[in-house]
């Protein structure tokens, strides 16, 4: 990637739309700076490819055995593994779009935290509390930083 100058490095990402919306977000934060937004969309939206590619695609859904049998005429199964031989290509965008809306329910492991991937420097970090944007001081808010699901349990009554 070339130098970047510019003041834009946080992107809050929203997905899906109206009452399909996720009612969380989440905060991509970038080691560099953007000019423009849609560098630094096109930045991310690569990053995350990348690791969707390489993390998922070729791992699930584009391997080896799949690409031998699909050669072999007649059979819509996979000779080795199973998986259904569909037209996978059309298909990456689509199965990119349903990592994206699964990656609110994903762990840090499930996730894969990297620095870089094959080769490539990763600028992107996601998973930042939007505490680091809203702007409002420390004694007006409530930040649990770690376990919400065990603070509210507890607060309800749950005894660890
Ligand atoms: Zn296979």
């Amino acid at each position: 990637m070339s130098e970047q100058h510019g003041t834009i490095n946080v992107i809050v990402l929203h997905f899906g739309y109206a009452e399909e919306a996720r009612l969380a977000s989440i905060v991509a934060i970038a080691d560099c700076c953007f000019n423009t937004e849609k560098e630094a969309i096109k930045s991310l939206a690569e990053e995350l490819f990348l690791k969707f590619k390489t993390n998922v695609w070729t791992k699930k859904y584009d391997k080896e055995c799949c690409k031998k049998s699909s050669n072999i005429e007649g059979g819509n199964f996979c000779y080795k593994c199973g998986l259904y031989l569909e037209k996978k290509e059309d298909l990456i965008y689509e199965y990119f779009m349903s990592w994206l809306l699964d990656l609110l329910t994903y762990t840090n492991d499930d996730f894969g935290y990297a620095e870089e991937i094959d080769g490539v420097l990763l600028h992107w970090e996601i998973g930042f509390s939007p505490m680091h944007l809203i702007g409002r001081s420390s004694i007006e808010v409530v930040c649990i930083v770690e376990n919400a699901e065990k603070v509210l349990a507890k607060a309800v009554g749950w005894k660890e």
